[in-house]
């Protein structure tokens, strides 16, 4: 099928693209296009305009430091899961990266597009919100920061307003003892999951559990972060964790599984990430 019409642009800078965003409100951000085009093509989408990123100097960044890794606007998923630097600072982007749709389209998808498309089952939303990390958006009115825990709003929906340009998404380093994991079950590997979990476990000095989050994917409408560690213990019981999970979720049924099996399925993932996190964290105090 072909797109419906609409105006292209092409700015080379962000202020002709925050320009072009403000000239055209029913206009849309195309960065990789990956899931935005599939949209169009399908008629699902028919925004007035395209202003399209690829161009704009300076969003093609990827910075990891100290306080955690900054991923500009144009980074595409391929880059950042291969980024040595990365997964020294946040492993857990690029544990999640790799199950993140087909090699072909982790070459051209962006992780901040990704955060923007905000689909329920998608990794990277979970992976903000279990971290607790930001996006950082421009628009004609002025820059924000937003909290993940603000930023995902809806099924396909962010807190991102008309005209508003994510510049950037910062996810911060794990803290010292600490491990983290991700796990899910697609149908096909690539394929969006089923249900899927970012698992984040930190020991004490004492080898201790003293925090366990998992955040999950493809069991809300948006990222659902649960907080771990009263249920698993100081002792790291992963099974009593993933039980405290089943009951505390309410899974919707659809065509690819139904209700009762997500809520099986994301104890199973949790007992298994929480447990590989725990081993990593494990082996970070050596
Ligand atoms: P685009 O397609 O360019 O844009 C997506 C949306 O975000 C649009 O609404 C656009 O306007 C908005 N947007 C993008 N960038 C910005 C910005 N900087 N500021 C404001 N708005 C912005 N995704 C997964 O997470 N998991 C999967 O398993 C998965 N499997 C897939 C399988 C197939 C076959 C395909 C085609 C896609 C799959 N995807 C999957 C989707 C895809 O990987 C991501 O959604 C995509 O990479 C998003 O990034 P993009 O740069 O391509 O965004």
């Amino acid at each position: 099928m072909k797109p419906p019409p609409f105006g292209y642009h092409a700015p080379g800078t962000v202020g002709e693209a925050l320009d072009a965003l403000a000239a055209a409100p029913g206009g849309k951000v195309l960065a990789g296009g990956q899931s935005l085009i599939p949209l169009l093509n399908m008629r699902l989408a028919a925004p007035s305009d395209l202003v399209d990123i690829n161009r704009v100097a300076g969003l093609d960044t990827l910075h990891a430091g100290d306080g955690g890794v900054r991923v500009g606007a144009l980074a595409r998923h391929a880059r950042v899961e291969r980024s040595a630097e990365a997964a020294a600072v946040q492993p857990l982007l690029g544990q999640a990266l790799r199950h993140v749709a087909h090699p072909v389209i982790r070459n051209r998808g962006t992780v901040v597009g990704s955060l923007a498309h905000a689909d329920p089952a998608a990794e990277l939303p979970a992976v903000l919100a279990v971290l607790g990390g930001t996006v950082d958006t421009a628009s004609a009115a002025g820059r924000r920061t937003i909290p993940a825990a603000e930023f995902f709003a809806g099924p396909l929906e962010s807190a991102l307003r008309p005209g508003e340009l994510a510049v950037s998404a910062f996810f911060p380093a794990a803290p010292p003892r600490t491990g983290t994991a991700f796990t899910e079950t697609a149908r096909r590997h690539g394929d969006y999951a089923l249900a899927g979990v970012a698992a984040v476990v930190t020991l004490d000095e004492d080898l201790r559990v003293s925090a366990a989050r998992g955040g999950y994917l493809g069991i809300a409408a948006t990222p659902l972060v649960l907080d771990l560690a009263g249920a698993a213990g100081p002792g790291g019981d992963w099974a009593a964790a993933a039980a405290y999970v089943r009951e505390r979720i309410d899974p919707e049924p659809d065509i690819h599984a139904g209700a009762a099996y997500r809520r099986h399925l994301t104890g199973v993932l949790t007992e298994r990430a929480l447990r590989a996190a725990a081993a990593r964290a494990l082996r970070r105090t050596g």
